[in-house]
């Protein structure tokens, strides 16, 4: 126990000459999160990994993901929450409020059954500083020292130099929701949204994380710079309709409420506000609920970006304590969707049709790659419609109920796609370049895209020939059906 508290006596000495002087040395560094959670993991193997989940834009500075779980070296049939901290450089609280979480949980797990059951049931996916290069600039001493960084670093004029003037994009304005629309287009705004959507490596590792674990709960944490803060957002209201999204609103309403009533703040005694978020920026809450249909959260946190003494302390704890509201939540008023194929042992990407909920002018509300759809309702009664290559399968009254989590196990015996090893020499899938060719005497050829949707099908003697430029980007099953024989095989469309 003594050297432990040599280590954590060295590490705060250290921290008082690693970083600008105008920044309270309570707040970590990056570098200071990475030593503390690769400490962590290495005392909790059995729960805790640390990864690199992608390099910052400019200055290539690894992006840490830290994954809490029990196995957690595999991706167990588990439902998953996603916490992201640290998009804006100058909003270092979030990442104090994930730094409290990690370490509550690494202290309690095995001990206390509350923090064990959410560790057991859950992957927990943090990114405690999603934009590093730029709070090195915040919090490091140097030339470059500004405490009031936003963006990121991109060399936006490309003459090699870091211009504050200039230079930068904010990664929480380059997600792919209505990005065409917001403005945004001044290199120069702290809100520039960069060339293209996901231009920014910031942003498109939160959209390879939420497309692989599909998380049934998305925590976005800010500060804002002076007012509008101690506020959570959720999703949403639609500013074009004129009206709550009936797909979020009626459904993370509780949540929210109760998610404000859990977290205190840096005031003794007053709570959060929810506030329905406008859905009229490119910004990772929208996007993510647009995309998903998770239930994301932004989180402002306090009234300012930077405190100093013990308060900053008590905010972390307060928020942190808070977010676990979220893990509760996740184990009641909950849709579980497990899909597989019985046949061939595999979990299934299906997607899952919530009727009068999952808005379907919306991408595809999909499973994980370990075949497992959640999704927090209201409690009710709902028709369920689970989509598989084409097939579905209907549940109807499918009761959510206070207290517990409803499971639907639903087999599509067959269906997953495997390359076919054996083919009669008349009858075959040629994939070219640029075409599909279709070959048999008379037969019908399909093809199908990633979540099973039929996107062509046409009945044919001899060959037929699609070609590849009709379809968007995209991963594609082609099938072929003749007589007793049946074809499968998997494509890519790319740019
Ligand atoms: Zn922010």
């Amino acid at each position: 126990m003594k050297g432990g508290l040599v280590l954590v006596l060295m590490a705060g000495v250290i921290a008082v000459y690693a970083q600008a002087p105008d920044v309270d040395p309570r707040f970590h560094t990056y570098g200071e999160v990475c030593d503390e959670v690769a400490a962590l993991a290495e005392s909790h193997p059995e729960i805790c990994r640390v990864e690199t989940l992608a390099y910052s834009t400019q200055d290539s500075v690894p992006i840490i993901g830290v994954i809490i779980s029990d196995n957690v070296d595999e991706y167990e049939d588990e439902s998953a929450i996603l916490i992201v901290a640290g998009q804006h450089a100058r909003e270092p609280l979030g990442t104090e409020a994930s730094m409290w979480l990690i370490n509550y949980l690494m202290e309690n797990y095995g001990t206390d059954p509350r923090v064990t059951e959410w560790v057991d049931s859950f992957n927990i996916v943090f990114v405690p500083v999603d934009n590093p290069e730029g709070r090195n600039v915040v919090m490091e001493p140097g030339p470059e020292h500004t405490l009031w960084w936003r963006k990121n670093k991109h060399d936006n004029n490309g003459n090699g130099v870091f211009d504050t003037l200039y230079d930068g994009v904010d990664p929480n304005r380059n997600y792919d929701y209505r990005w065409e629309e917001y403005g945004g287009t001044d290199p120069g705004s702290e809100y520039y949204k960069g060339e293209h959507p996901w231009s920014e490596a910031e942003s498109r590792l939160v959209r390879d994380l939420v497309d692989s674990l599909r998380p049934a709960v998305v925590m976005d944490l800010h500060s804002p710079d002076s007012v509008g803060g101690n506020k959570l957002w959720f999703c949403w209201y639609d500013s074009s309709a004129h009206s709550y999204h009936q797909g979020g609103f009626p459904h993370y309403y509780d949540v929210a409420l109760q998610l404000a009533a859990h977290t205190e703040t840096e005031v003794d005694g007053e709570y959060y506000v929810a506030r329905p978020a406008n859905n009229i920026k490119p910004k990772l809450q929208l996007w993510i609920y647009w995309y998903s249909g998770a239930c994301a959260i932004l989180m402002e946190i306090t009234n300012k970006c930077f405190w100093h003494g013990d308060t900053i302390d008590t905010i972390a704890a307060r928020v942190g304590r808070g977010i676990t509201y979220m893990f509760d939540r996740m184990l009641e008023k909950g849709l579980i969707v497990r899909t597989y194929d019985s046949e061939n042992d595999v979990p299934l990407r299906a997607e899952v049709i919530i009727d009068g909920v999952t808005d379907t002018t919306f991408p595809a509300r999909l499973c994980g790659y370990n075949g497992r759809y959640h999704r927090l309702l209201y409690p009710g009664t709902y028709t369920v419609r689970v989509r598989y290559r084409g097939t579905e399968q209907v549940f109807e009254n499918v009761e959510i109920v206070e207290g517990e989590n409803t499971y639907l196990n639903v087999d599509f015996p067959g269906a997953a796609v495997r390359e076919s090893n054996f083919e009669p020499p008349d009858i075959k899938i040629d994939l070219l370049p640029a075409q599909v060719e279709f070959w048999a005497p008379a037969g019908t050829a399909e093809i199908f895209d990633i979540v099973g949707r039929r996107v062509f099908s046409a009945q044919f003697e001899g060959k037929l020939v699609v070609n590849r430029g009709n379809f968007s980007p995209g991963v594609y099953f082609a099938r072929l059906s003749a007589g007793k024989c049946l074809i499968n095989k998997k494509f890519v469309v790319i740019k």
